[in-house]
């Protein structure tokens, strides 16, 4: 399999080729630094990404409530996650960095405020 991938460590947007099956990596070029070759890697092997996204709540002056995940989760999860987030209504009040929930779809990330409500 040979991906092409935009490496988005930095503004310079290089594009990089890998190819390679599951974990196992048989060419990799198009990279500049040694950053973007670490991604490569990574997002042919393992790709992750940070969720933003909004969900319901009720008691406060808007409809919605700006979220964002903790930390990097596996992209593969992504359906999973926006259907948890869909389905969830946050009470207010809630302050910027509230845990909205735990441990999305057991991926061990958190989703939480990014703004006080
Ligand atoms: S490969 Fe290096 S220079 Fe190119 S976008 Fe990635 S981090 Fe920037």
């Amino acid at each position: 399999m040979e991906k092409e991938i935009i490496c988005t460590v930095c503004p310079m947007g290089c594009h990089i080729f890998v190819e390679g099956e599951g974990d196992r990596i048989d060419r990799i070029e198009g990279f500049t630094c040694k950053r973007g070759e670490e991604y490569g890697r990574a997002e042919f092997s393992h790709p992750v990404r940070i969720l933003t996204s909004t969900v319901k709540i009720t008691g406060a002056d808007q409809p919605l409530l700006p979220v964002r995940s903790e930390g990097p989760v596996p992209k593969e999860l992504i359906p999973s996650c926006m259907e948890e987030i869909r389905n969830t209504v946050a009470k207010a009040p809630v302050g910027v960095h509230d845990v909205i929930i735990e441990n999305i779809c057991g991926c061990g990330v958190n989703i939480i405020a990014s703004d006080t409500v």
